[in-house]
């Protein structure tokens, strides 16, 4: 889209004309001392408040409050099937069928739990790909399976990685490791979304790559989720995972989901963790049966769950509902492409984006680098309320969420990026 036009005006047209305006209002709007509002660009690390949630939260302290033990089946919103209130929602965000989600722990527990079951390593197929920027959590999660069934992880691990003097993967190069090293691979572990790039990954594709060459194949969804279409019934993954208080406005902390492909939701033989909620409903209270295995995703749960935490994720959902992730990437894309529009703007040489030109190739962050400035810039610009995140060694990641931030949001933070370079 080369329509773009600078200046303030033009913004302010395309607030007005913005069919997801209202959203914005439903959610808290941090403010500085003199009560001006954060231009907040980093719905990437941890998304907004929506004001719903003190309510859902409040109904379910109420209902304890007032039902005690009897709030499982007797609330407004009994907690023994909370949960299952959350899995149509969470499923059509990941474009997956409600037997293949839950919502359960949180991201880095899901992923081991995945590779408790996904992750069953031979003497000759025992490695394990990861991209070589990985989300720290997920590389040790990796490495520390590795070390677990005996393996050396230094040895397990394989990187795709960027080339040298690039900052993007290209599937050329995913293609020449799995041609060299596919059946010494036992699972492909992949972010869907790269948390320091924001390069949007072809899940279908590399699924189909992986499989061919028979690795099991999982994705971290964490930046994807609430940001993207990640169809993942449809990519053909085995698992994925994913967290909710990022573009999914759940509050900091709070669980995560979880996905298994359809065609594992009846398999018995699968190794697994399991504890009572992994048991079948019907019978779970029962205390004395042998172990029935729930069907689907529901099957790997463990706990009964944190319900607080639950009915904030439910006021989000209840939110994701009403707007669509369809309508929610038609703003996404343009409100990104106006941000690279007028970072642009700035000059290539002063400003450079790592992040995917490409609009179907990330989401909505985009990560900078800075010519001739460091750390220093980026505080100054967080300690004017201009808040962004900072990423070693040189990078500003920067995401204009489409649910709550504005194009007037954009165009005043490039403004103050700008006052600030010039300085
Ligand atoms: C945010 C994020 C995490 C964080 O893991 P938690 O278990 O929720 O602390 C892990 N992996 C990726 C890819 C992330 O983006």
């Amino acid at each position: 889209m080369s329509n773009y036009k600078s200046g303030l005006e033009y913004a302010l047209e395309q607030d007005l004309n913005d069919p997801l305006k209202a959203y914005r209002n439903l959610f808290h709007i941090p403010k500085n001392e003199r009560g001006n509002e954060w231009i907040y660009m980093t719905g990437n690390s941890l998304g907004l408040q929506p004001k719903s949630t003190k309510k859902y939260i409040n109904q379910e302290l109420g209902d304890w409050a007032n039902l005690g033990v009897e709030g499982h089946t007797q609330g407004k919103t009994p907690w023994l099937p909370y949960h299952e209130f959350l899995t149509k929602s969470m499923a059509k965000i990941v474009g997956a069928k409600p037997i293949e989600v839950v919502v359960m722990n949180t991201l880095t527990v899901n992923l081991h739990l995945m590779m408790v079951s996904f992750y069953q390593p031979t003497k000759s197929r025992y490695k394990i790909l990861i991209e070589s920027d990985a989300f720290p959590s997920d590389k040790y999660a990796v490495e520390s399976q590795l070390r677990h069934h005996g393996f050396n992880d230094k040895e397990g691990v394989v990187l795709w990685k960027p080339r040298k003097n690039e900052t993007l993967l290209r599937y050329d190069d995913l293609e020449d490791i799995l041609e060299k090293q596919g059946n010494e691979i036992a699972l492909i572990m992949i972010g869907g979304v790269n948390y320091y790039t924001g390069q949007f990954f072809d899940l279908k594709r590399i699924s189909k790559l992986g499989h061919d060459k028979g690795c099991v194949v999982g994705f971290d969804c964490a930046h994807g989720a609430g940001n993207v279409k990640l169809n993942l019934h449809d990519s053909g993954a085995d698992f994925a995972v994913w967290c909710t208080y990022k573009y999914l406005n759940a509050g900091p902390g709070s669980l995560a989901g979880c996905f298994i492909h359809e065609r594992h939701a009846h398999n018995k033989n699968l190794n697994r963790f399991t504890g009572w909620w992994s048991h079948n409903k019907n019978t779970r209270f029962n205390m004395r049966d042998e172990f029935d295995q729930l069907p689907g995703a529901e099957g790997w749960q463990l706990s009964n769950p944190p319900i607080l935490s639950l009915a904030a994720i439910k006021a989000s959902l209840d939110m994701f509902e009403e707007v669509g992730m369809d309508n929610l990437v038609v703003k996404s894309k343009k409100l990104t492409g106006y941000f690279e529009f007028l970072l642009k703007n700035l000059g290539e040489d002063i400003v450079k984006i790592i992040t995917p030109n490409d609009v179907n190739q990330r989401g909505c962050q985009l990560s900078i680098q800075v010519k001739r400035n460091n750390k220093a810039l980026h505080d100054k610009l967080n300690s004017q309320g201009f808040i962004s995140d900072w990423r070693e060694p040189d990078v500003i990641r920067c995401a204009p969420v489409p649910l709550y931030n504005t194009f007037e949001d954009v165009y005043k933070f490039v403004e103050k990026l700008k006052a600030i370079i010039n300085e």
